[in-house]
């Protein structure tokens, strides 16, 4: 029995990246909203590193995904300036490319292996050499062997992209943020009605989007489960950081460094030229402990400098450890599911940053009845129809 009751026309549960921005889109287009969140923004969105990098991030037997990535990166510049527009704050959309190192021979044939399958899928990377590569990116380490350039993969900052959503979400009549944990849907007749929070409220709604990140399953039996990563955050002096992502192999490992733009770094004595630079990231199935592990820590600053060897000098300033929402297929799961009354928004898995503005723009097309982008008829939720079923 609920102590009080609420209503609005969507309640959003989660206010990481996607459920923030879902949450914006649907207030900006005449909808009132209640979002939900015990501690907004802790989730896997804390720890991501931003790149927006659908080409550098496919594989063989991701296709779908790559194009999804790519239709996704296409909703990013119109989200980046609608957002400074409402709240004057830069999200840190930077279109510089990106750089995919090999450091030994066996990373080269790797690389080599990825640009032919980038070829099949018309796809646009082009093979640099060891000296190419140094030359468009001079801090480059003099051991790296081979490489390729990316023009089209990105970079944005996702704590401040969620810190400007939040931002806007507070300064709409039509939103309001609780905080507090959503516990159980309310049904009636099959349909979703509302949400039971932690508080005792129900918040009663025309439509419920979950958005919960690793946690979504808790809910409703969403086939989403937690991947862990880590990310370490760098205060970097002035010629310690790289101009561009540089992404790539080490000895087989993957591993990335993303820079953010000058005024960017944190700590005693930093300077306006000082670049917080974010190094990633590890991957393991398992359950969401938080606490980043030593030899993860350990081999993701052993590779990073081993592409960049001036991240040496840069400060050590955090190490974060979150979990990554998802699905069986890699792919997530947007839009309307087979329960009336229940959207979803989640199982972004490596993708959410890439993904959050097309994401929003296909739930308020669901929510509103409008047709969904074509582009997301890969994330339709009823693929796992006979799962769905079974929500509680
Ligand atoms: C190490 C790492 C690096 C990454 N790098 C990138 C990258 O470079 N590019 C990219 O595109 N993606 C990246 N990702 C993936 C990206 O972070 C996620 O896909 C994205 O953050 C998912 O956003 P979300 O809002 O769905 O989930 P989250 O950010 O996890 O947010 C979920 C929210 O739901 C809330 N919640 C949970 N349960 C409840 C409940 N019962 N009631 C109410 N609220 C609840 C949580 O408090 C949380 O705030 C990375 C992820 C990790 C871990």
């Amino acid at each position: 029995m609920s102590l009080s009751e609420a209503s609005s026309d969507v309640v959003v549960v989660g206010g990481g990246i996607v459920g923030t921005a879902v949450a914006w889109r649907a207030v900006e287009a005449g909808l009132s909203v209640t979002l939900l969140d015990p501690s907004p923004g802790d989730g896997a969105t804390h720890a991501a590193a931003g790149m927006l990098a659908p080409v550098s991030e496919s594989w063989f037997g991701e296709s779908a995904l790559a194009r999804l990535g790519i239709a996704g990166l296409a909703a990013w510049p119109r989200f980046a300036a609608d957002l400074a527009r409402a709240t004057g704050i830069d999200v840190g959309l930077r279109e510089t490319g990106t750089l995919v190192a090999a450091y030994d021979a066996d990373d080269v044939a790797h690389l080599r292996r990825w640009l032919a399958l980038h070829a099949e899928l018309g796809l646009e990377p082009t093979e640099l050499t060891g000296t190419q590569a140094r030359r468009r990116e001079p801090l480059l380490g003099h051991h790296v062997a081979g490489a390729a350039w990316v023009p089209g993969d990105h970079v944005a900052d996702p704590r401040t992209t969620r810190a400007a959503l939040s931002a806007a979400l507070h300064a709409h009549p039509g939103a309001a943020v609780v905080r507090s944990a959503a516990v159980r849907l309310e049904r009636d007749a099959g349909a979703v009605v509302g949400v039971h929070d932690d508080a005792g409220t129900l918040h009663r709604a025309g439509a419920v989007v979950l958005a919960a990140g690793w946690r979504s399953g808790e809910l409703a039996a969403a086939p989403v489960r937690p991947v862990r990563g880590q990310t370490l955050r760098l205060d970097a002096p002035p010629g310690t950081a790289p101009e561009h992502v540089v992404r790539g192999r080490v000895q087989g490992r993957p591993v990335y460094v993303v820079p953010r733009p000058p005024g960017t770094g944190s700590g005693p004595g930093t300077t306006a030229e000082h670049r917080e630079v974010v190094v990633g990231a590890t991957s393991e199935e398992g359950p969401a402990d938080r606490r980043p592990s030593a030899g993860g820590v350990f081999a993701l600053l052993r590779d990073a400098r081993a592409l960049v060897p001036a991240l040496d000098e840069a400060a050590f300033v955090e190490a974060t450890l979150r979990a990554r929402p998802a699905t069986p297929d890699n792919l997530p799961l947007v839009g309307p599911s087979a329960t009336p009354g229940l959207h979803l928004a989640t199982g972004h898995h490596r993708g959410g940053v890439l993904l959050a503005p097309l994401t929003a723009e296909a739930v308020v097309a669901g929510l509103t009845g409008a047709a969904l982008p074509p582009a997301l008829s890969v994330a339709d939720p009823d693929r796992f129809t006979p799962l769905l079923e079974g929500a509680s």
